[in-house]
């Protein structure tokens, strides 16, 4: 029997229909609890929060099995699976919304097992924020508790938004949206402002320019690993939160060095899961592939 999880992460769970100016991809597996466990289960075992419909096909279900994550925290409830259909632009940065069917997300209520409560490392990916209020308040005590969020929450949810920000130990969110909840203009005017709502960590997500963490103290900056090309970038962004708060449970120690080195481990897997489509990549990649990775992005990051 495997072990018990000691990182906990819920998000949705969607099939994607992906379209960029090279390829269509339709009915693909998606959602920011596939990509950010796919991502934490390479470095820890992971507990999966989320719902699924009755169409939700098996073969996207034997993906997560075949990575060992937990999946007795997704619920099975009669309807359809959410489905999210994108479109990138040329550039591959900005992409537009085609479609969103909540189906059975609509009326999703989290249900934490049992096994679950006691996890130390927690990630609350990107949902609703009174659902990852919802499953924060099911938990015993956890020492680490990561929350991502969107622009979508930030404009009709913001007072519970607010709310779960001011209970977790960091907050991620990209340039945008940092703005967007703070009205400020530079990052370090979002990040002192973001600070005082709450988290003790805030940490800004640039894309292709990589990230940026924000303490009470210090400042720390990483560029993303360099990519001659990529496939699609859906989920880069809970892939980065995964690796990272997988990596974080992994070393179970709340250093500097292990949250810097944690971010250096999500910005590797990221960009392996941005080389294919859906998981396809971080499905195939082993523990020295992302080893290697990681040695030589160190390398690249060194100044002294
Ligand atoms: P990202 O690229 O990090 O924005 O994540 C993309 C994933 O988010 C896709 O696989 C979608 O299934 C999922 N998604 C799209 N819209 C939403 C939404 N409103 N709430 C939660 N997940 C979403």
């Amino acid at each position: 029997m495997s072990a018990q999880p000691n990182l906990v992460v819920v998000g949705s769970i969607g099939i994607d229909t992906i379209e960029t100016p090279h390829e269509k991809q339709p009915d693909i597996l998606g959602g920011s609890a596939s990509y950010a466990c796919a991502a934490s289960s390479l470095f820890s075992r992971t507990g999966m929060v989320g719902v699924v419909g009755t169409d939700f096909p098996d073969l996207h279900r034997q993906v997560w099995g075949a990575m060992d994550i937990d999946l007795s925290g997704v619920q099975t409830v009669e309807g359809e699976t959410f489905k999210w259909h994108g479109v990138y632009e040329a550039n591959m940065d900005n992409r537009s919304t085609i479609s969103t069917e909540l189906g059975v997300f609509a009326d999703f209520s989290p249900v934490l097992p049992g096994e679950y409560r006691k996890a130390p490392y927690l990630f609350l990916g990107n949902i609703a924020p009174e659902l990852q209020l919802h499953v924060l308040e099911q938990m015993d005590d956890p020492k680490f508790v990561l929350v991502d969020t969107m622009d979508l929450w930030i404009n009709i949810a913001r007072e519970a938004l607010e709310k779960v920000v001011a209970k977790v130990t960091m907050l991620t969110l990209n340039e945008s949206e940092a703005r967007l909840l703070t009205g400020e203009q530079t990052l370090l005017a979002a990040a002192k402002h973001l600070l005082k709502m709450g988290p003790e960590y805030v940490l800004i997500k640039k894309g292709e320019s990589g990230s940026m963490l924000f303490t009470h103290k210090n400042i720390f900056m990483l560029h993303a690993y360099p990519l001659e090309s990529f496939k699609d970038p859906t989920g880069a962004g809970d892939a980065f939160a995964g690796g990272f708060i997988g990596k974080l449970a992994e070393f179970d120690e709340l250093s500097p060095v292990a949250i810097r080195q944690a971010m250096a481990y999500g910005s590797v897997v990221a960009s392996f899961g941005v080389e294919e489509f859906s998981l396809g990549r971080l499905t195939g990649i082993e523990r020295e592939d992302i080893e290697n990775r990681y040695a030589e992005f160190v390398e690249m990051s060194r100044i002294s």
